[in-house]
């Protein structure tokens, strides 16, 4: 038996202080909400002091946005905006370091993630996108398409600087002004990027980065100067910006839920496999919208597979998301946390066979273990709604026609992974699959030339790739 030695991050990387503010029409500045103080996860220590919006500074930063839209950046060419992205892209890789460190104190995710992950892909977003800003024209939608104008920008707090990338890269390559609100645990990194907004010299008001909770977002959302609005988050909350702008004639693009299903087949490499199902529920600590949940598995090779699972997951390491050996970090906050631990009691009650690893967890903060249901049947809990945490329920199946039956039995459809080594049986699966991305002996590959988006509840329209550009054009 051997132990890994504690190989932690230096938290002075992060330039942590102890107040931030808000980035509106180029300066930052002081909100007239309630300040709100940001928690690290891992530690339940607070980190920072976070001025928030009132109503009257959405006001300000959606005006500052149309202002800058009309004048400047609505009309400056393509090849212009194009260097202002390229920049930020830069920016982002020389302070790529910080924005990990930071990114993993703020949200609780492990350092290897924010620094191999999260960051990257940021940069990946704006560096893509800045690409396509000079060669719209040539992108599918007319020879000359238009921006929107203002977008009003609402998201999540579990990839908070790459969902920021997500949203901004897209919008600014278009030819559209921003204002964007990052999620109430999560405001440091979105609030660090607007300082590179700032040093790569962006005309004011063409990123407009607001702090605060739901009700600044609801404020962000049903601003009527906004002409679109690009959330996301909860299915729950989708559907109650959905009802705001119906009849308003505003674009909307909406990022949900998801309860994804990853399919093993009998012929599957199991091995490969078993590290796939653990980067699809384990990666983030689960917290993934197009996590792969759902294992469905062929019962000819369940046992064999859930041993090697249940093998596999008992050597992850669970603790200082700022240890460089950390595979899961901090769930993000003690209200996921409850909601985790609901949910995991109600596969209890409904019979199904829990499996937890009997890793140790580190007395302050908030952990859980990873964990594995096998024994699930269809109309559990825990095989319907998205848990949002480290633990994966077990299904399994006889024929391919049952696999994709009982794959598709969900009202999301973001996402889902197939197993197999059969070519045929990928795309023949893959067909059949509702969900907007189809993982096949891979999951969990973020990339800015691939769309993303989802089916049904998991929302509608498309972020990144060529078809992501739709979302933020008037076409
Ligand atoms: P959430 O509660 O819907 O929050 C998302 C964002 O919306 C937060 O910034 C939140 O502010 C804000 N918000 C809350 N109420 C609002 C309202 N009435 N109007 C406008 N904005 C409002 O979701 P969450 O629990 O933070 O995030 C987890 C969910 O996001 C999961 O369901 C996950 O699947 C989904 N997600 C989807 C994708 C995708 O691409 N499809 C990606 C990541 C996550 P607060 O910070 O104050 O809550
Ligand atoms: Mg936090």
């Amino acid at each position: 038996m051997w132990e890994y030695a504690p190989a932690p991050e230096s938290r002075d990387i992060a330039n942590l202080k102890p107040n931030y503010r808000m980035f509106i029409d180029g300066q930052f500045v002081e909100g007239a909400g309630e300040p709100l103080k940001t928690v690290n996860p891992g530690t339940e220590e607070v980190l920072a002091e976070v001025s928030t919006a009132a109503p009257a500074d959405v006001d300000k930063a959606v005006k500052a946005a149309r202002r800058a839209y009309d004048r400047v950046w609505g009309r400056m060419p393509g090849s212009e905006r194009a260097k202002y992205i390229f920049r930020i892209a830069r920016l982002i890789q020389e302070r790529g370091r910080e924005l990990a460190v930071l990114e993993s104190l703020d949200n609780g995710k492990p350092i290897k993630e924010s620094r191999d992950v999260d960051v990257p892909t940021a940069a990946a977003h704006f560096f893509y996108h800045a690409g396509w800003a000079d060669k719209l024209g040539y992108a599918g939608y007319g020879p000359d398409p238009k921006p929107l104008g203002v977008a009003g920008q609402v998201i999540p707090w579990n990839f908070p600087l790459m969902m920021a990338a997500w949203k901004i890269a897209p919008a600014l390559a278009c030819g559209n002004t921003v204002v964007l609100k990052p999620a109430e645990t999560t405001p440091l990194t979105a609030l660090v990027l607007a300082e590179i907004i700032q040093q790569a010299d962006l005309p004011p008001g063409v990123v407009n980065i607001l702090a605060g909770a739901g009700d600044v977002g609801a404020a962000v959302t049903s601003h009527p100067d906004v002409d679109k609005v690009a959330f996301t988050g909860s299915t729950e909350v989708g559907k109650i910006i959905q009802r705001q702008l119906a009849g308003t004639g505003r674009k909307l693009t909406l990022e949900l839920g998801g309860k994804a299903a990853n399919i093993v087949f009998d012929d599957a490499p199991l091995d490969q496999a078993v590290e796939g199902i653990v980067n699809g529920i384990f990666f983030n600590q689960g917290h993934v919208c197009c996590a792969g949940s759902r294992l469905l598995v062929q019962e000819s090779v369940a046992d064999e597979l859930l041993e090697k699972l249940h093998a596999r997951v008992s050597t992850l390491r669970v603790g200082d998301p700022l240890d460089k050996n950390t595979d899961v970090g901090a769930i993000n906050s003690r209200e996921q946390l409850t909601k985790i631990q609901q949910l995991v009691e109600s596969g209890d009650a409904e019979g199904a066979e829990r499996w937890t690893s009997a890793c140790p967890l580190p007395d302050k903060g908030f952990y859980f273990a990873p964990t594995v249901f096998s024994n699930v049947s269809q109309a559990m809990r825990i095989a319907r709604e998205e848990i949002f945490g480290p633990v994966l329920s077990v299904l399994t199946f006889r024929t391919p026609d049952e696999a994709v039956a009982k794959a598709n039995n969900t009202p999301y459809g973001l996402s889902a992974g197939i197993w197999t080594e059969k070519g045929s049986r990928i795309l023949w699966a893959a067909q059949k699959m509702r969900a907007g991305v189809v993982w096949a002996n891979t999951f969990n590959r973020f990339d800015p030339t691939a769309p993303f988006g989802g089916y049904q509840e998991s929302g509608f329209g498309r972020e990144g790739g060529r078809t992501g550009l739709e979302a933020y054009l008037d076409v």
